[in-house]
């Protein structure tokens, strides 16, 4: 598979690094970095002081040109109901989203022998895992070490392993 990554907004090299990475040593996909884009400003919601997860998903396929598109994005993300996302996949879509922005450590109480960065950048891999298994037909997994199990919080996030499971690799490879 062919995937493009797509900054919007201020991303990191080293969060382009590493979900490359990832995207490389779990689903073997080849790997392109798009040009860096603006933040879409008619997704800002003023009075959430967030931005709405699904124009990154549209500004990601509209600017990559490959078979699967993920936008990064450092800013915080809101969809429907919830109160914040940490990315966003439609199932067997052509783009996704992941933000970094609730990632830190500042969030939760973190695993005290880890540096902040060796957290942050072990959620980050997770989550492009996941949103990247959803954008491949992957559903939510009940096991609950797997990438693709449901996550609303970095507790649930810390308590997966980077890998996906033995179901969800058969259903993919
Ligand atoms: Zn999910
Ligand atoms: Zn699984």
């Amino acid at each position: 598979m062919r995937v493009d990554l797509v900054p919007i907004g201020e991303v990191s090299p080293a969060v382009k690094r590493e979900a490359s990475a990832v995207l490389r040593s779990v689903y073997d996909a080849e790997v392109s970095m798009a040009p860096d884009q603006d933040l879409p400003s008619r997704a800002y919601d003023s009075g959430r002081d967030q931005y709405h997860a699904e124009e990154f998903i549209e500004t990601a396929a509209d600017v990559a040109p490959g078979e699967k598109a993920i936008a990064l994005t450092p800013v915080d993300l809101y969809y429907r109901r919830r109160n914040y996302v940490f990315g966003l996949a439609y199932l067997d879509g052509r783009s996704c989203v992941v933000s970094t922005n609730r990632l830190g450590t500042s969030t939760d109480g973190g695993f005290s022998k880890r540096t902040a960065e060796e957290v942050f950048t072990d959620r980050l891999r997770k989550e492009v895992i996941h949103e990247a298994g959803h954008m491949l037909g992957l559903d939510h997994c009940d096991n609950n070490r797997c990438a693709m199990s449901f996550s609303p919080t970095v507790k649930e996030v810390d308590r997966k392993e980077e890998t996906l499971c033995g179901s969800c690799q058969r259903e993919l490879f």
